[in-house]
């Protein structure tokens, strides 16, 4: 029987590749929602073609949409709004898998309805799980959700694991003979630069990843580092691992998506060309194999792999997720926040690149953490640490 899609964040880099992945395979998966934030044009195409049954878009879009709807005939299509929407079409009982793809933590809450209506979660939106840790992994475990890695480097993992990993105690302990996680990271379009490179770096070089096409915020936020700072704390809630045996290395190639070790000396890694249609592609037929249209890696193209370890007095965010993981509670939302605060004010030039990790820092020392006892206390933490990350961006610009 056809699989009924739910993704959440359509118009997006995931999103869109997500979309390719379906369209090879129109018998095993129809798209039932579409949910956008902006890019209403793009939205309305995407429905041409793939006729979802609704679609959610902010209330202050629906007039405009409502009009191209009626201009082309797709009136049929349900259209839901705003943050009651986006859980509405998350839960839905007609939806058998939900691609989670909303930057930030706008997707927190939707995320985590489709994980407590025990879908099948494809997980793009890491910041809805740094956010809420042992929440959302106690529900996924609760509701009998499968929250599936789309993000590549925890898709590789998730491939390197051995079976029966996650039937195994959740005690932070390695566990079934595994040993150390290695975490790869492309390094970034700055990566050979000098400290004082960096202070003048612009948006525009930021979003341009060597390796990898992207959104804008998970783009700097690759160039900062922050992006694989986020990603070992996404790493150590999905693997139940603490981070002390996360390394994080560099691999600029980014043909190696990550690896495993294992106590008998043995490291299996899961390589391919980067394109993010192979996780995605994963992820939805798991334990199955589909097609993608992404070619075999072919080695003797790419005749070298380099490795190094990061360096965390250029890229200082990867230091300070490390210790928000260790602190733990309310920390790695705090940072999550203040990042997002930060990402958004170096994009539209309020603050320099190296400020953002200075924003992060100062709003991590501001704002009282503890424990994250509760969804509504880690949503109200979240929007402290955002005011006072504001507060640090303007100081910082007068
Ligand atoms: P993007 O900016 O290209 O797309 C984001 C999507 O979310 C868009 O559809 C947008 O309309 C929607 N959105 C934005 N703000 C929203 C809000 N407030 N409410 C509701 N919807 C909103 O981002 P992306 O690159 O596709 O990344 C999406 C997520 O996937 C991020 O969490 C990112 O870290 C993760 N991810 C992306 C990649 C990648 O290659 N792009 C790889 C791994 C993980
Ligand atoms: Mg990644």
């Amino acid at each position: 029987m056809s699989q009924s899609v739910c993704i959440l964040g359509v118009t997006g880099s995931i999103g869109q590749s997500t979309l390719k992945v379906l369209q090879q395979h129109p018998e095993k998966y129809s798209v039932f929602a579409v949910t956008a934030h902006s890019r209403i044009l793009e939205l309305v195409e995407i429905c041409k073609q793939y006729r979802p049954k609704v679609v959610v878009v902010p209330s202050s879009q629906v007039k405009e949409l409502q009009q191209y709807f009626h201009d082309q005939c797709l009136t049929d299509i349900e259209i839901l709004t705003d943050e009651a929407g986006l859980i509405a079409v998350a839960e839905h009982a007609d939806v058998d898998v939900v691609m989670a793809a909303i930057v930030g933590a706008a997707g927190l809450l939707p995320t985590l309805a489709a994980v407590k209506a025990g879908k099948r979660v494809l997980l793009a939106n890491k910041e809805a799980l740094v956010m809420s840790g042992d929440i959302m992994m106690q529900a996924a475990h609760d509701y009998h959700a499968e929250l599936l890695p789309v993000d590549s480097e925890h898709n590789a993992i998730f491939q390197c694991l051995p079976v029966g990993y996650f039937q195994a105690e959740r005690n932070g302990q390695p566990k079934q003979g595994v040993s150390r996680i290695l975490l790869t990271a492309s390094g970034g379009p700055f990566l050979n630069h000098s400290l004082e490179q960096l202070q003048s770096v612009t948006p525009a070089q930021a979003c341009k990843h060597p390796n990898w096409s992207m959104g804008q915020k998970i783009s700097v936020d690759s160039a900062t580092l922050m992006n694989k700072g986020l990603e070992l704390i996404e790493a150590c809630h999905l693997f139940a691992i603490s981070e002390q045996f996360v390394t994080v290395v560099v691999h600029p190639q980014s043909i190696i998506h990550s690896m495993v070790q294992y106590v008998d000396g043995s490291t299996l890694a899961q390589m391919g060309n980067p394109d993010m249609c192979t996780p995605i592609a994963h992820a939805l037929a798991w334990p199955e194999r589909i097609q993608t249209h992404v070619p075999a890696l072919n080695l003797f193209a790419n005749q070298q792999l380099d490795f190094q370890e990061p360096d965390t007095l250029r890229f200082p965010a990867l230091k300070l997720a490390r210790q928000a993981m260790q602190t733990g509670g309310l920390a790695p939302a705090i940072l999550n926040a203040a990042n997002e605060i930060a990402v958004a004010a170096f994009l539209k030039n309020d603050i320099g690149f190296t400020e953002i990790s200075q924003v992060v820092e100062q709003t991590l020392n501001q704002v009282e953490g503890g424990a994250a006892e509760s969804i509504e206390r880690i949503l109200q933490v979240d929007q402290m640490a955002r005011s006072a990350a504001q507060q640090i961006v303007i100081n910082k610009g007068s």
